[in-house]
């Protein structure tokens, strides 16, 4: 039985990869400051004997003893990581910094949630691994992205500096149950405003493109990626390639929740990306992984679960 650190499990993808690793028979500590996540995600893991959950702050050391570390800690949705820009960058970079010195310490493999926004506004399509990016260091999105960069430096400065066993995830856009309903990500919008009966709000002209891995499919990439053999590293692409735009997203979400919402267009927020889908060559060769689940599958699970949360 491994003692795993789980950072940020409390929120959305952090809640599914408890529950994942305590079924594969793991002993989990999930440290968690509840800024987006919450204790209704995991409230169903509270009593079993081989999970436990801490309250704490990344941006501030962490003495436990752990054989392994995931670090999700980091809000990810635009509304919330531009609430207090400056914390979501302490978050990702001095995270990053006590993750590593604790992983250094307990000699523990360290996971890292990396992101497509490291790629920006990319010029080319579909992104690979070898590609460095175009971010707007100053724009309003830069806290997320160059944190998320700046923690990818850090990790493999440790890998390199202090022989680290670190494996990094660059992840795609990804939806599923225990999303949180207001943190304006497209997916959880158009479902919550579809079964509101509200309008479907499409930024710019909605031909923008994005490709939606389902949250139990990223998670088995995760689980894969971490029991690589020692030595691979990452970065390695995560997400599903098949690409839809917003105007098609929002028609399958109205196919499914029925109702009478109409669209209504609204500008395009500043840097956002037109375009993105992942090479996911690396983890299929690497890992034997590509997400298995259909968009309207997934949807459907997601619809269910909001329906349930909203009443
Ligand atoms: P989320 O907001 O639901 O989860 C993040 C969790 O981190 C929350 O529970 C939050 O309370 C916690 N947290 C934030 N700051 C913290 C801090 N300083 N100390 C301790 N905990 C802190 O988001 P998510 O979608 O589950 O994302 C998890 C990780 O995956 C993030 O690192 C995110 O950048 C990355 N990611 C997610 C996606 C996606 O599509 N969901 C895409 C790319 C990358
Ligand atoms: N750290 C931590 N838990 C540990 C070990 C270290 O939170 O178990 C933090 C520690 O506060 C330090 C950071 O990780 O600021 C980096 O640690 P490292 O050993 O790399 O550097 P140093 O201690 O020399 O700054
Ligand atoms: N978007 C939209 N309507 C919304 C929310 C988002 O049209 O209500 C668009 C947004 O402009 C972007 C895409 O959907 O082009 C994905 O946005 P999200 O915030 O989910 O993810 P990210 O931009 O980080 O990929």
């Amino acid at each position: 039985m491994k003692k795993i650190l789980i950072t940020g499990g409390a929120g959305f993808l952090g809640s599914h990869l408890c529950e994942r690793l305590l079924k594969n028979g793991n002993d989990i500590l999930c440290v968690d400051n509840f800024f987006t996540g919450s204790k209704t995600n995991i409230a169903h893991l509270i009593g079993n004997p081989f999970f436990e959950m801490m309250r704490h702050d990344v941006t501030f050391p962490l003495y436990v003893e752990v054989d392994e570390i995931y670090n999700l800690a980091c809000p990810a949705s635009p509304v919330h990581y531009q609430f207090d820009p400056v914390q979501t960058t302490k978050t990702s970079v001095h995270g990053a910094i006590n993750m590593l010195g604790l992983a250094k310490r307990v000699k523990a493999r360290i996971f890292q949630a990396s992101t497509s926004e490291v790629y920006g506004d990319p010029e080319v399509h579909p992104q690979l691994e070898n590609y460095w990016g175009r971010v707007n260091p100053i724009g309003p999105r830069a806290c997320y992205d160059e944190g998320k960069r700046c923690a990818e430096t850090l990790f493999f400065d440790y890998h390199r500096q202090h022989n680290l066993d670190i494996k990094i995830a660059r992840i795609f856009n990804t939806y599923g149950p225990r999303m949180h309903p207001n943190d304006g990500r497209v997916v959880s919008n158009f479902i919550v405003q579809a079964l509101k009966g509200e309008d479907i709000t499409i930024f710019g002209d909605g031909q923008q493109t994005r490709s939606f891995c389902y949250v139990d499919d990223l998670i088995e990439g995760f689980v894969r990626m971490m029991n690589t053999e020692c030595g691979f590293t990452g970065p390695i692409n995560m997400g599903n390639p098949v690409e839809f735009t917003m105007l098609e997203l929002a028609e399958k979400v109205l196919q499914l929740v029925g109702g009478k919402s109409k669209l209504s267009f609204h500008p395009l927020p500043q840097d956002d990306p037109k375009q993105r889908q992942p090479d996911i060559d690396l983890a299929k060769s690497k890992l034997d992984w590509a997400p298995k689940v259909q968009l309207e599958d997934g949807l459907k699970e997601t619809v269910a679960y909001f329906k349930k949360t909203l009443g």
